[in-house]
């Protein structure tokens, strides 16, 4: 058969175009990196994009769920409006840092209240989710303060059946305060001083399945054993 369109080749350099966008810079953090493991972090700034086909295809999937979720929310008719994709910006002066990130949907419902509704895809069953993630909770949390609204939710969205599991959230000053800057300030200080952080995945369980799909895992190996 003669292959008059390449789709594949097609959409992995669309995939690439889009991922262009998302340059790492010193100073400049992204939300969606709260709750990584810092070594791992760090390394994606100073090595090179490992991220394979497989896994670029991966997130473009939750990105295009994300895109028909911010469709489906905008022509419901209960919500009187709904901004997806707004751009937050937090500079933090005594660290000299700024997180910087795109809020996935801000809807006002008929009462005119405002809701940050935070969309993750999942391969998961929803129904069997009972708790958000702890790292999904502190980054709708940066949003939250960003924009000083009260109430958000995080919806898990099952990628196969686009069923949906709810977890509301309430914005938690003292969160950001005592653990999301701090974390960011470990990371900062790191990377400015070119010293590697504590390889958390192999330090705490919880973390524990980050090191199995680590794309730095050789570096990190390497790392530890001098
Ligand atoms: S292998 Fe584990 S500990 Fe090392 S950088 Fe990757 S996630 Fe972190």
């Amino acid at each position: 058969m003669v292959r008059t369109v390449d789709l594949d080749a097609a959409i992995l350099s669309k995939i690439d175009r889009d991922r262009q966008e998302h340059t790492r810079v010193i100073g400049r953090y992204y939300p969606s990196v709260i709750g990584n493991c810092k070594r791992k972090t760090y390394y994606t700034y100073i090595l090179d994009d490992r991220t394979n086909d497989d896994l670029k295809r991966i997130f473009s999937v939750g990105e295009a769920l994300h895109d028909f979720v911010a469709r489906a929310l905008k022509e419901d008719p209960k919500i009187k409006h709904c901004e997806s994709e707004v751009p937050i910006s937090i500079y933090i002066p005594e660290c000299d840092f700024t997180i910087s990130g795109r809020i996935d949907n801000i809807v006002t419902d008929e009462n005119g209240e405002e809701r940050i509704i935070e969309v993750k895809s999942t391969g998961q069953k929803v129904e069997f989710l009972k708790e958000p993630k702890p790292e999904n909770v502190e980054q709708l949390n940066i949003y939250l303060v960003a924009r000083q609204i009260q109430h958000g939710d995080v919806f898990y969205v099952e990628k196969n059946t686009l069923k949906t599991a709810q977890f509301p959230v309430e914005r938690d000053r003292e969160l950001f305060l005592s653990k999301t800057i701090k974390d960011y300030a470990v990371l900062d200080e790191c990377l400015r001083e070119g010293k590697l952080p504590a390889p958390e995945g192999k330090i705490y369980k919880e973390m524990a399945w980050q090191c199995q799909r680590c794309e730095y895992k050789k570096e990190c190996e390497e790392d530890i054993n001098g």
